[in-house]
């Protein structure tokens, strides 16, 4: 069983819209409609669940009504921070799902989503229980320091980490349990905002998938412009292998 997770519970803040990002129009589509449709028309994805603000819900049951019907399981209520609302889907999740579910973590806020990237997931999860979307860094990687250039990092090693994030449930909710309960008892914990980063801290690994320059993430205003004139499949088909 694969169920992909659509996180759409924060306010997308840096956008300076008067609502949430995932609302904010693309090619007159709301953006969160586009992973929506990728998931609900990939083959192998069998539900669909959306966190997302009871605020919110009802401007979203328009998307869901549209792009993904039958899919569609239900609405998880967001947390303060990206981590603490995957964490209430993953708890909500294990409760009703087997440890061996997969589950894919999505960004409501990138669009750019394909079927491609969402199989290469569920091949990737196969090999260690956890796989990321990724794609190479183009440009010269350097650490920035006070304004000024540090160390050089070595590009061949760097990849831009994206969304599709794909675990076994069982796997994703050990991570969550492991780092909540190293805090509750006063370890020393990284500030840890995705995922991933959870299953590395357990000593976990993590698969790289191919990504998409286009997958990226809407953030400022000027990120729709630049992907009103992306076409989506063809710009995944030009990646370079990771
Ligand atoms: O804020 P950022 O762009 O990093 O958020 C990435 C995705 O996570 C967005 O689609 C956003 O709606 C979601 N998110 C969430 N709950 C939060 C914060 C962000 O579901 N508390």
């Amino acid at each position: 069983m694969n169920i992909a997770v659509i996180m759409a519970g924060g306010r997308g803040e840096r956008m300076r819209l008067s609502y949430p990002k995932q609302f904010a129009l693309l090619r007159g589509i709301p953006l969160a409609a586009y992973s929506l449709k990728a998931f609900s028309e990939h083959k192998d994805i069998d539900g669909i669940c959306v966190v997302c603000d009871p605020s919110w819900r009802e401007k979203f049951t328009e998307i869901t009504e549209k792009y993904c019907k039958d899919k569609f399981l239900g609405y998880i209520l967001p947390g303060k921070t990206r981590r603490e609302s995957s964490k209430n889907a993953i708890d909500t999740l294990y409760v009703r799902y087997a440890p061996d579910t997969v589950v894919l973590l999505h960004d409501a806020a990138r669009p750019g989503v394909t079927d491609k990237i969402i199989s290469a997931n569920l091949e990737g999860v196969k090999k260690t229980g956890a796989a990321c979307t990724a794609i190479k860094c183009r440009d010269t990687m350097c650490v920035s320091e006070s304004g000024t250039l540090g160390e050089d990092v070595r590009r061949d090693n760097v990849v831009a980490l994206q969304t599709p994030q794909t675990f076994y449930l069982g796997k994703i909710k050990e991570a969550h349990d492991n780092y909540e309960e190293k805090k509750k008892r006063g370890e020393f914990v990284p500030d840890i905002t995705d995922d991933t980063g959870l299953v590395k801290f357990m000593g976990g690994k993590v698969v790289t998938v191919q990504g998409a320059f286009s997958n990226m993430k809407v953030t400022e205003p000027g990120d729709l412009e630049m992907l009103e004139g992306s076409i989506f499949e063809n710009e995944v088909k030009k990646e370079e292998n990771i």
